[in-house]
């Protein structure tokens, strides 16, 4: 069985003592068999860290980069995070694939790097509504799921999730269905299963994300290959995240 997994992408949004008071009332909302993940702005890492430290909270960096150190301005490193405490790293989001450009290969390099480095990663996939409609859903979700994890063994897969975020769902209130969402969670994890195999693929948590709210959460995760959603607009309200962690469990 997955244990199921929430998460909040906190993107440009808060300030220091905001980020501290959201973190503290997640800390506080423990519920027993779900997985909780933060990501907060870098400058809030550690504040953030502080503020969930001991707890069930998981907290990430919302990107990393590819490389190790040195002359690479405004980047921050797999070995900063772990050493600010984020134990996650967010890779491949579709506003760093798409309003930065961010390639699938440049992903890829970001994924095996902080899984080197020790981190657990948040794989994003997921296809524009350009690509729906022309019926490339699977064909663009499985390229950027094969490639983001190309070069990565078995025994760090473990310490991979996929979350496949409809970049048309994204913020804009309109939400994939549970059986348009069921469909390709489905496909990706007979995609895990070939290239990994079944036990594997099994093993691996899919994460839905696109305006996941209380009033749609339960119905995604009820769908058996939805293993948690990633939120993001959502996830600054303690009163709609909250009982989306709720509907996990
Ligand atoms: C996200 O940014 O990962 C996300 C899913 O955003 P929202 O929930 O606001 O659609």
């Amino acid at each position: 069985m997955r244990t199921p997994y929430v998460a909040g992408n906190w993107k440009m949004n808060l300030d220091r003592r905001a980020a501290r008071d959201l973190a503290v009332a997640v800390r506080e909302h423990a519920v027993s068999g779900v997985d909780v993940g933060l990501f907060p702005a870098m400058v809030h890492l550690d504040e953030v860290t502080r503020a969930t430290a001991g707890s069930h909270v998981k907290v990430g960096g919302q990107n990393c980069s590819d490389e190790q150190e040195g002359a690479f301005t405004g980047e921050v490193s797999a070995r900063m995070l772990k050493d600010i405490g984020a134990t996650v790293a967010l890779i491949g989001h579709s506003e760093r694939r798409h309003v930065y450009g961010e390639s699938d290969e440049f992903i890829a390099r970001k994924v095996r790097k902080a899984l080197e480095d020790g981190l657990e990663v948040m794989l994003c996939v997921g296809e524009t509504i350009e690509e729906r409609r022309d019926g490339r859903t699977e064909a663009v979700c499985k390229a950027q799921l094969i490639s983001g994890l190309e070069g990565i063994d078995a025994a760090a897969l473990a310490r991979v999730s996929v979350a496949y975020e409809p970049v048309w769902a994204i913020g804009t209130g309109e939400t994939a269905s549970p059986e348009q969402a069921g469909a390709v969670h489905s496909y990706l994890r007979g995609v895990l299963s070939g290239a990994f195999g079944e036990d594997h693929a099994a093993a691996m948590r899919i994460l839905y994300g696109g305006s996941v709210k209380p009033t749609n959460a339960a119905e995604l995760m009820a769908v058996p290959d939805i293993d948690g959603a990633l939120v993001g607009g959502a996830s600054l309200r303690p009163e709609l995240f909250l009982p989306i962690i709720d509907a996990a469990s």
